[in-house]
């Protein structure tokens, strides 16, 4: 039997790089989408032509009712990666009370339904793994990110908490904190401050999707490893 893997926010970017990782892998993946299937449609079909099985699934991770609706489609799975995210560039005396919920329930709340909905087959099988994306701004801080930086401190004591508690059920829980990657989540850096976060970065570049996604494989398939939080961003923060 193949292991299952749920990947949420897999229709772009480090979801879709780690959707496919695991799918060339021997994984059956469970490709969650928000706006569009096409994406995914397209991997699909071309990892079939390898033997290779993904299956898209369309949920607003916010929204619970579209949750367990997603994951009732899986019949249960071994591992979940809470991946979707958003991110706002805003200063914090211009933030709002929308914004400051919009980013919670997208990248905190969705971490909380995904893996509420997903635990109890893992627990029952005492067998199961998560992997939270966090960033290297829930680890630091980012000016002018309060909201998402505090979503994603969050999701790391989420992370190391559940690691505790469910050690004994045999379900391991980490985090990668990534740095900057290159994705859709920074089409809008200019040249120069593209240029000052290489400078920044002791490996001298920015980050690729694929750099994550080995982080997450290899993070769900060591079995001596819970309750750690990785951080993949090239020395960014040393
Ligand atoms: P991205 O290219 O903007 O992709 C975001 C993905 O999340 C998309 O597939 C999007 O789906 C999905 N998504 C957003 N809201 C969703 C919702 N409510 N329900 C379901 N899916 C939703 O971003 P990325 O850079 O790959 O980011 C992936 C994760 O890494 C995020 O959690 C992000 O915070 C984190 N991260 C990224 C960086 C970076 O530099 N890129 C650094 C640190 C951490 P749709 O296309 O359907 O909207």
């Amino acid at each position: 039997m193949r292991e299952t893997v749920l990947i949420t926010g897999a229709s772009r970017g480090i979801g879709y790089a780690t959707a496919e990782l695991f799918a060339v892998n021997g994984y059956t993946v469970y490709a969650n989408y928000r706006s569009s299937p096409k994406s995914l449609e397209l991997l699909s079909e071309k990892l079939s032509e390898r033997g290779c099985t993904l299956i898209p699934l369309y949920a607003d991770v916010s929204n619970s009712n579209d949750v367990e609706h997603m994951v009732s489609q899986t019949n249960g799975v071994d591992i979940l990666i809470n991946n979707a995210g958003i991110a706002q560039f805003k200063q914090f005396v211009d933030m709002s009370e929308t914004d400051w919920d919009n980013m919670m329930s997208v990248n905190l709340k969705s971490v909380y339904l995904c893996t509420h909905c997903v635990i109890p087959h893992m627990i029952k099988r005492k067998h199961g793994a998560i992997v939270n994306i966090s960033s290297v701004w829930g680890v630091t801080g980012g000016s002018c990110e309060v909201h998402y930086s505090a979503a994603k401190a969050g999701v790391i004591g989420f992370t190391k908490a559940l690691a505790k508690e469910m050690a004994p059920s045999g379900i391991r829980v980490n985090c990668i904190a990534p740095g900057v990657i290159e994705t859709d989540m920074n089409k809008e850096l200019s040249d120069y401050d593209r240029q000052l976060i290489k400078e920044q970065t002791p490996l001298g570049t920015i980050g690729l999707p694929d750099h994550i996604a080995q982080a997450a494989l290899f993070l769900a398939e060591n079995q001596f490893i819970t309750g750690e939080i990785l951080n993949v961003n090239g020395g960014f923060h040393i």
